[in-house]
């Protein structure tokens, strides 16, 4: 984050607002419109606000805080089944006793950020599967889809500020390229890191590495 983050901050308010004044010049001028365009302007509200939860979080981590997967995949689960109610998510792994030490809303933001990802880059319905797994050093949680797939030479892009494999099409599905950069600086933020495999028209995995995971009972994995 450091001395960019005043820019990367401004930018990634940029994209949701100028959504959020398309529809509210609309409804000026088309006041009938309402119905059709309340429930578009809730969701880039909804935006706005996590971005800028993330932001603060980032701006100001907390220290000493942790918290249990299971908590953090129930609520992203419930958050993209009312999203999203037509994507198949399914959870493998037996994460029930992980607890890691990562702030859960910077956790929460991430993995929503792959996960709608996923279903906009997939053909609906998105077929997504996360994948926990444990061991005495990290945990890592596996994001796949079987979308559209990225092509070899974007891949090693697709984490830089502003970078889109096809902008038109981020656009129209409300994108500027600044997620995944996001996500980059969340793991980076808890000393995890983030890669990536695909294959076109095949899918996308994102496997996200979080250090320190504790067992229920405290004591740290072995
Ligand atoms: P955007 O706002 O454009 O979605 P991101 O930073 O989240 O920005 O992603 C950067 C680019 O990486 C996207 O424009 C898209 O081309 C590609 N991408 C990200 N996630 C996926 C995925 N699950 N499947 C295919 N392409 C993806």
């Amino acid at each position: 984050m450091n001395e960019n983050f005043l820019s990367f901050a401004a930018h990634e308010f940029r994209s949701p607002l100028t959504i959020l004044r398309g529809y509210a010049e609309t409804l000026q001028e088309h006041p009938h419109l309402a119905s059709q365009v309340a429930g578009k302007m809730v969701a880039a509200c909804d935006r706005l606000e996590r971005i800028s939860r993330a932001l603060l979080l980032l701006a100001q981590p907390k220290k000493d805080v942790s918290c249990f997967l299971s908590e953090v995949l129930l609520r992203c689960r419930e958050n993209l089944s009312e999203r999203h109610p037509e994507a198949l998510f399914t959870i493998v792994g037996n994460f029930f006793a992980l607890e890691l030490r990562i702030d859960p809303d910077l956790l929460e933001i991430a993995l929503m950020n792959l996960l709608e990802n996923s279903v906009k880059y997939s053909k609906s319905p998105a077929q997504i599967t996360l994948i926990v797994e444990g061991n005495e050093k990290a945990v890592t949680i596996v994001v796949a889809d079987k979308g559209i797939g990225i092509a070899p030479e974007s891949l090693p892009f697709i984490f830089d500020r502003f970078y889109s494999v096809d902008s038109l099409r981020s656009k129209r599905l409300g994108g500027i390229g600044l997620g995944l950069s996001l996500v980059k600086a969340i793991l980076q933020e808890v000393g995890g890191d983030i890669q990536v495999t695909s294959r076109l028209d095949q899918g996308s995995s994102f496997t996200l590495r979080l250090p320190q995971a504790f067992t229920r009972a405290g004591r740290q994995l072995v």
